[in-house]
């Protein structure tokens, strides 16, 4: 078999998880595998080094904070290929470029277009392991070094895997599997055997960190079985594939949340039309994904309020930018909030069933937490409310959608 394995920050965190996993790859190997290995930066890394490009500037250049960033992989990448020559074992460690993974020119956030990766497989091949640093590529040409989104390792690891068509894409991280939401916050979650990709990619997009979004949505449109695994056990994990019979029949099967959203408000618009369209398309323009949009008319009918959500990381671009606007348009003012959190229910199940709404908001009312803003689609009911309940949220919701007991 060919296997892929990609670890995360917290499994390469120090010298002695480096170790553990050069053993499990050696282990892999000698059982008659070929290896691919993606590895992350050391837990905190990333952080470390985008806190101190801010130390020097505001608003660092995106294509020197690529460069900047994918140092860290590369660090992890070398130290996991010698551990693994030390235990006697041929081990290549290869950059995003060395791998030849080519991706479009948007730096912070580039999409991968193809992976080249010729020496790798030959190399392969003659019976080495290959270690690969994750999150990074190169601009076609110009060969500029550009990075794939926060997480975006997991997605390194799922396209090089279809690239060599490797047999599984293995994702080891700090815990076992995929749960009904995080087993960090709710210690009575349930971890699932199977999940479905659109599931996944729907409790992914909603804030579960455990697998990157855009390393979802790939696996799912090339049909990469994926399968989550914890780096500190053995315990059997969650495969992630495409949705079958016997998976679990319920109607809620997760609960995700995310802290990494930010409410502007703009207020007092004049309530005619093409206002939102300006807004929204000078946001989008700048590259910033808008989620939830509320807009209330005031009672007069002249003005109205329109209330949206970006990330977090994006706020004090979207609140500059919504300011300048909101001066265009005669506004009264902008306002930005963001202790705020989203938290949803998610299950596909949903698409027949009414009244998950109606139970989300009852649950989050009977325990004082209010609403701020509401979204909904056929698979999932979102609620933004104050940041500080976020875990009770979560709690509550599970226990109240039985999530702990299965199907
Ligand atoms: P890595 O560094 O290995 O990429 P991440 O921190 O990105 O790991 O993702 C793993 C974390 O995802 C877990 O520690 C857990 O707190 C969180 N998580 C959120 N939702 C879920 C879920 N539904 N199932 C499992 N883990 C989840
Ligand atoms: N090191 C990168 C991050 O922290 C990529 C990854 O870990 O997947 O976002
Ligand atoms: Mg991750």
């Amino acid at each position: 078999m060919l296997i892929v394995q990609k670890y995360g920050g917290t499994s390469v965190a120090n010298v002695d998880r480096i170790m553990a996993v050069a053993e499990r790859v050696v282990k892999t190997a000698k059982a008659g595998n070929k290896v691919v290995v993606v590895v992350s930066a050391m837990a905190g890394e990333t952080d470390k080094l985008i806190n101190l490009a801010h130390q020097i500037s505001p608003n660092p250049s995106e294509r020197e904070m690529d460069l900047l960033l994918s140092s860290g992989e590369r660090v992890t990448s070398a130290l996991t290929a010698i551990a693994i020559e030390g235990m006697g074992q041929k081990a290549m460690a290869f950059t995003g470029r060395q791998m030849g993974i080519i991706t479009d020119t948007v730096h912070t956030r580039a999409k991968i277009e193809r992976i080249t990766g010729e020496r790798a497989k030959k190399v392969l091949d003659e019976g080495y392991i290959v270690v690969v640093a994750g999150f990074q590529g190169i601009t076609e040409g110009r060969d500029d070094v550009t990075t794939l989104g926060r997480g975006g390792s997991d997605l390194s690891a799922v396209a090089i895997a279809l690239a060599l068509d490797a047999d599984v894409c293995e994702i080891y991280t700090d815990v076992d599997g995929v749960y009904t939401t995080d087993p960090n916050i709710v210690p009575e979650a349930r971890k699932l055997e199977k999940i479905s990709y659109e599931e996944m990619l729907e409790l992914a997009s909603l804030g579960a960190k455990v697998l990157q979004t855009r390393s979802v949505e790939f696996a799912m449109k090339y049909e990469v079985p994926v399968v989550v695994r914890s780096s500190f056990n053995d315990n059997p994990g969650t495969l992630v594939t495409k949705e079958d019979e016997d998976m679990e029949k319920v109607v809620v099967s997760g609960v995700a949340y995310d802290k990494n959203q930010a409410k502007i408000t703009v207020m007092a618009v004049p309530d005619r039309p093409g206002i939102a369209a300006k807004l929204f398309k000078d946001i989008a323009d700048a590259d910033i994904v808008v989620d939830m949009i509320v807009q209330n008319v005031s009672g007069d009918g002249k003005a109205t309020d329109i209330s949206f959500t970006v990330p977090k990381t994006d706020s004090r671009k979207t609140l500059k930018l919504t300011e300048e606007i909101a001066k265009e348009l005669n506004a009264k003012g902008v306002t930005l909030r963001e202790d705020i959190a989203k938290i949803s229910v998610v299950g596909v199940g949903m698409r027949t069933h009414s009244g998950v709404a109606a139970k989300m908001f009852s649950t989050l009312a009977g325990h004082g937490i209010n609403i701020i803003m509401i979204s909904t689609s056929e698979v999932k009911v979102s609620c933004v409310i104050d940041a500080k309940y976020t875990e009770l949220a979560v709690r509550v919701l599970h226990d109240a959608f039985e999530l702990e007991k299965g199907k």
